[in-house]
């Protein structure tokens, strides 16, 4: 398979695909493995990770440079691996705290029965991630899952993959985890195969290939976590300080390109203040500068050229229906990347793509309300459910009216907060996701299968108590 570089638009990479028999044998191998690693116990298994945490810092600035060719993105990728390490060292810590209890032989309600509880790993767990944070959202679930006792089988996306080959080193120096943790390289067909090969599934990615997943996992009787698409409203009541919205929507909706689920992509601003927001944010996005020179600059190119095509006619379909372009609103093609500047619009209506689909681009519409009932319908106007933002001075009002938005995570006075506080369980509403969160103490535990062993400490009842002649 070719790969695109979305810097030069050049095909300059050649993915070795795995086949559904490679695919096959990676999973009968990890199945092997996983007995001894999930026998091991969590504390070793941590001292495995942590092992595996220095020769990810060995190999770094070579899995740093080959994401920032996928991505096209220098900073970022440094992030997404400062990310992973935060997660390693967050997760090592604080499984063992939560595997700390569970097995106490304790009395039952019944009182001659006493109740123990094991718990018990999913033998093989699939990962299948996207190309927006190819590594951070590649790792998000392996690390507790194999912390877990879980073997996992990572499926990485084929638009991004020449991080796997840095990734992949860091993985073969440590022995214990190479055996319980393989990567699998291609496509829809690659994850497809890996959905056939496993116990449960972690997706993260778009609502089709989603639903698509989730109704082969059903078939298969097999948990599937999936974590997918969002139209993220924010909210700018008349009290909020304009300055700080402002800033913060337009990183939001503009920060990586707003190639992130967590995007900001539809804005309702109060009638009263209207005027005013918009004309700091296009003052803000105006100066927003392209890394052309990719030693300088806030924001790259787009990372897709599908996702590309697909912004360009969200935009067109706005200003054919009316809506007025305040910066960017359209797509270049320099030097082969395909670029997107910050794009503010307004005179937009729930009629346009733009205010309805998922754009995954700097694309920011912005309308106005005249009451908080009105801002909250239009917000909850929407298939997806993953996150909002409510902009005010009056926090408790704030909070009001994030308990009548229908999505799984609200940030105040923020955008995407989600994308740095991992401790909060959050699940997804409407068509954005389902199952156990991937945050908070869930994003470990939704690993186990709870096992009841129930022992009874006095001679057990016999068929007699069933005699229906009671004399
Ligand atoms: P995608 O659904 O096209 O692909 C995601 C992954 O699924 C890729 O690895 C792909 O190869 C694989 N795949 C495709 N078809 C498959 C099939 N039939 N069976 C198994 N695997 C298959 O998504 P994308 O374009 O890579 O990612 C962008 C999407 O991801 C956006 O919708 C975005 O909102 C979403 N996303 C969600 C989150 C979240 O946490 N909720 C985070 C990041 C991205």
């Amino acid at each position: 398979m070719k790969i695109r570089n979305p810097r030069t638009g050049l095909y300059d990479y050649e993915l070795i695909e795995d086949t559904s028999k490679t695919i096959k044998q990676k999973g009968q191998d990890s199945r092997m493995a996983q007995k001894q690693w999930s026998g091991l116990g969590v504390k070793k298994r941590v001292a495995v990770l942590r092992n595996w945490m220095k020769t990810l810092k060995e190999f770094q600035n070579e899995i740093i440079d080959q994401l920032s060719i996928d991505t096209a993105r220098k900073k970022i990728a440094a992030i997404e691996m400062d990310g992973i390490i935060g997660l390693l060292q967050g997760w090592c810590y604080r499984a063992p705290q939560l595997l700390s209890s569970p097995e106490q032989r304790k009395s039952a309600t019944v009182s001659t029965v006493m109740v123990q509880q094991q718990w018990i790993p999913y033998e093989v767990v699939g990962v299948i991630s996207p190309w927006n944070f190819p590594l951070l959202l590649a790792l998000i679930d392996v690390v507790p899952a194999l912390l877990a006792g879980s073997s996992v089988l990572l499926k990485p996306s084929e638009v991004t993959p020449r991080f796997m080959d840095g990734l992949e080193k860091s993985i073969q120096a440590v022995p214990e985890l190479a055996s319980v943790l393989k990567l699998v390289r291609g496509g829809a067909d690659a994850g497809k195969s890996v959905v056939e090969n496993v116990d449960a599934i972690c997706f993260t990615g778009s609502v089709p290939t989603g639903k698509k997943i989730g109704a082969v996992c059903a078939e298969r009787f097999i948990p599937a976590f999936l974590e997918l698409g969002g139209k993220d409203p924010a909210i700018v009541l008349e009290d909020a300080d304009i300055d700080i919205a402002t800033d913060a929507v337009l990183r939001s909706a503009a920060g990586a390109t707003g190639q992130a689920c967590q995007s900001l992509e539809r804005i309702y601003v109060a009638e009263t203040i209207f005027d005013e927001f918009v004309k700091k944010i296009t003052q803000k996005a105006a100066v927003v500068t392209l890394t052309i020179n990719p030693e300088k600059g806030q924001m790259g190119p787009l990372i897709f050229d599908k996702q590309a095509k697909k912004i360009d006619d969200q935009i067109d379909d706005a200003i054919a229906k009316g809506a007025e372009v305040l910066t960017g609103g359209k797509v270049e093609n320099i030097n082969g990347g395909l670029w997107c500047r910050p794009t503010v619009l307004i005179n937009v209506t729930h009629d346009m793509k733009v205010m309805t689909e998922e754009t995954f681009g700097p694309v920011i519409p912005i309308m106005s309300f005249t009451t908080e009932q009105e801002a909250i319908t239009l917000v909850n106007d929407s298939i997806y459910g993953l996150s909002a933002s409510v902009f005010s001075k009056d926090i408790d009002n704030a909070v009001n009216i994030s308990s009548q938005i229908e999505a799984g995570a609200i940030s105040i006075n923020d955008g995407s907060l989600t994308n740095k506080v991992f401790d909060a369980e959050k699940n997804s509403f409407k068509e954005s996701g389902i199952n156990a969160s991937r945050m908070g103490d869930a994003g470990f535990l939704r690993f186990f299968r709870k096992k009841a062993l129930l022992i009874q400490t006095e001679p057990p009842a016999t068929m007699m108590g069933f005699e229906e002649n009671q004399e």
